[in-house]
C-alpha cells in the first residue's frame, strides 16, 4: 500500500480554553502537505480558539500539538492588522522581506492585491481595515509558508478585492486552513470541511451551501 505523506501537523487528544474555561475538548486532527481545509461554525463556537492554537498564539490545556520539522507558518488574525509598521509603504514592506529581487516584480506581486501604481508607494499609517487586510495577506503569501492560517481574511473586503483574494489563495500552493463566514471564499479556495460546534471538532460531511 502507499504510505500517506507525514503530515504538517497533528493534534493529540487537544483540549483548548482560556484561564480555567474549556472552551473545546478531545480534538484529534491532523493536516497533510497541500491539504485546504475549511472551518465551519457559528459565532464563539471556537473556530478562532482552534485557529491559535494551530498558530501557537495559544497552548493547549492538556494533549498534544505536534509540527513536522522545518515547517513554516504564517497566520493572519484581524488583530496582527494593527502590527504594521505604519510609516512604510506596501512595496517597502516587501522590499524590506526580499530586498533583492526587482522592484517591478513586487510591484506586480501587489497589483494582484488591489495595490496599483501609487497605491504601492503611500505609507500605511492612513489605511483602511481593508487595505491593512489586503497588505497583511500579501506579506504573508508572498513568504510561501507551507502552511497559511487564516481567520476571517476577508472580513473588511469588498466584492472585487474578496475575488482578488480568493484567485490569490487559489494560486498559493501550501496547506492552507481558513476560517470564514463568507462561504464564496470557502467553497472557491478550500476542499475539505471541518464543523465546530458544542466543543467539539467534527468533519462535516455536508454540502457547503453559498
Ligand atoms: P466568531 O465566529 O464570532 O469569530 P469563534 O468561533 O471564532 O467565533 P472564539 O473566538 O474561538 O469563537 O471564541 C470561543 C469562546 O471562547 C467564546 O465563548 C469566547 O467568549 C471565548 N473566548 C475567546 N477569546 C477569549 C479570551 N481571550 N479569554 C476568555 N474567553 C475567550
Ligand atoms: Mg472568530
Amino acid at each position: 500500500p502507499k504510505a500517506l505523506p507525514n503530515p504538517l501537523l497533528k493534534m493529540e487528544n487537544v483540549q483548548a480554553g482560556y484561564s480555567d474555561k474549556v472552551i473545546l475538548s478531545n480534538i484529534n486532527f491532523q493536516l497533510l502537505p497541500g491539504s485546504r481545509i475549511g472551518l465551519l461554525g457559528r459565532n464563539g463556537a471556537g473556530k478562532s480558539t482552534l485557529i491559535k492554537m494551530l498558530s501557537g498564539e495559544l497552548t493547549p490545556k492538556s494533549g498534544e500539538v505536534w509540527y513536522a520539522n522545518g515547517v513554516s507558518l504564517g497566520y493572519f488574525a484581524q488583530h496582527q492588522l494593527e502590527t504594521l509598521r505604519p510609516q512604510d509603504s506596501p512595496l517597502q514592506h516587501l522590499v524590506r522581506l526580499d530586498p533583492l529581487v526587482p522592484e517591478q516584480k513586487l510591484r506586480d506581486f501587489l497589483g494582484g492585491f488591489g495595490f496599483h501604481g501609487d497605491k504601492a508607494l503611500e505609507a500605511c499609517a492612513p489605511f483602511s481595515g481593508g487595505e491593512k487586510a489586503r497588505l497583511v495577506l500579501a506579506l504573508l503569501v508572498y513568504q510561501r509558508p507551507n502552511l497559511l492560517l487564516l481567520d476571517e481574511p476577508t472580513n473588511h473586503l469588498d466584492l472585487e478585492m474578496r475575488e482578488a483574494i480568493v484567485m490569490a489563495l487559489q494560486d498559493f500552493a501550501g496547506a492552507i486552513v481558513v476560517v470564514s463566514h463568507d462561504r464564496h471564499l470557502l467553497s472557491s479556495t478550500t476542499d475539505e470541511f471541518y464543523l465546530v460546534a458544542h466543543g467539539k471538532v467534527a468533519p462535516f460531511e455536508g454540502v457547503l451551501q453559498d
